[in-house]
């Protein structure tokens, strides 16, 4: 979280301005947190330029509710085929639910080569009549991410899981079916996920599924079908905010990302017989900068010394080991600065 936004949470944390009351005391129906809800949707169109074709939405379950939510809707009860491509664990996760709804098809899997990549349009061949084409634009445990977006077929909805890269640069939304991220990773606290849905496809579900997981019970009802997270979306909102007016927009804002990737894959590049980057390079992520060292020893002292250099979080997903260093949008360039001073240093002293 942007430190700015934090401190804004904090002054209007006891009570709302204008309002009389915390916005934890306060109805999901009043009309100060409707327009609460609608900045926060404002905002997020205005940073993609998303026009009234699409939907808004603010869901809870978190991106995983969604792995099941859109084969729910889209091909449950159909003969259609999902097709997937899976550049990593979360793209795993989601086939493995989908198939519990429908008919899935895996046509790109990186699995051989550990998830170190993604693939390029001639490397797969999506069928004209697929449900839809789904991908995860940053696979944030591997750190590999697509620099653009995958080709599907006329008339075959993309549909992104941009959890861990949302609203980190500017995209074309006109070319996804759906996009959607859960805000925990770099757009808000957890407890809300935005969902940004083309208009016709929000009508495919049937009658007979749950209420929460038909898109246009929410759609219909302007995300409030029953009491949705208020506090995580206000949270959000400030964010998207904070992008907006601090930062000013999505190109300057991938523009500052890239620029602290970069200063990190230089060290790992600049020592590579001592940090073994786990993406290959035309696939790096600009979140999630993976990488390992030369033994579990060294790898502990890291981690070790990082922490008492007050670098966190650095340990790397228990499912791949290694480091991973999240660059998400609220860390500054100095966090970054200061990590790839420690990095150079410790390769120094230790290579
Ligand atoms: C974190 C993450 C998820 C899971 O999010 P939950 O909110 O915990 O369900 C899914 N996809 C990606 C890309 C993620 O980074």
């Amino acid at each position: 979280m942007p430190l700015s936004v934090l401190q804004q949470l904090q002054d209007e944390m006891l009570c709302l301005p204008g309002a009389g009351c915390s916005l934890m005391e306060m109805s999901h129906r009043d009309q100060a947190f409707i327009d609460i809800l609608h900045d926060a949707e404002n905002s997020i169109r205005s940073l993609l330029n998303i026009n009234d074709d699409y939907a808004v939405l603010f869901l809870q379950g978190g991106a995983t509710l969604q792995f099941s939510m859109i084969p729910a809707n889209l091909i449950r009860g159909t003969d259609k085929v999902a097709q997937y491509l899976v550049t990593g664990a979360w793209g795993k996760k989601a086939v493995g639910e989908a198939k519990k709804e429908g008919n899935v098809e895996v046509i790109y899997d990186a699995k051989e080569s550990n998830y170190n990549h993604v693939p390029k349009a001639a490397d797969y061949q999506v069928r004209d009549d697929a449900g839809y084409l789904y991908y995860c634009s940053n696979e944030t445990i591997q750190g590999v991410q697509f620099q653009e977006e995958p080709e599907s077929p006329a008339g075959v909805p993309l549909i992104c899981d941009a959890s861990s890269d949302f609203l980190s640069r500017p995209l074309d939304i006109r070319k996804y079916g759906m996009l959607y991220a859960c805000a925990q990773k770099n757009a808000g606290p957890a407890g809300v996920t935005v969902v940004i849905v083309r208009r016709d496809l929000i009508d495919a579900g049937q009658p007979d599924l749950p209420g929460y997981l038909n898109y246009k019970n929410h759609a219909e009802a302007d995300s409030e079908w029953n009491t949705p997270p208020t506090f995580a979306i206000y949270a959000l909102g400030k964010v998207a905010r904070w992008l907006v007016d601090d930062i000013g927009g999505l190109d300057a804002m991938a523009k500052l990302n890239q620029e602290k990737s970069q200063l990190l894959y230089d060290v790992v590049d600049a020592h590579g017989d001592f940090y073994q980057g786990h993406a290959v390079d035309c696939c790096r992520s600009k979140m999630n900068v993976t990488f390992n060292l030369p033994s579990d020893e060294l790898l502990k002292k890291f981690v070790s010394e990082a922490s008492a250099h007050n670098l966190a979080s650095l340990k790397g997903h228990r499912s791949v080991g290694g480091i991973r260093a999240s660059v998400y949008n609220a860390m500054p360039l100095e966090g970054a600065q200061t990590l790839a001073k420690f990095m150079t240093d410790f390769a120094k002293k230790n290579g």
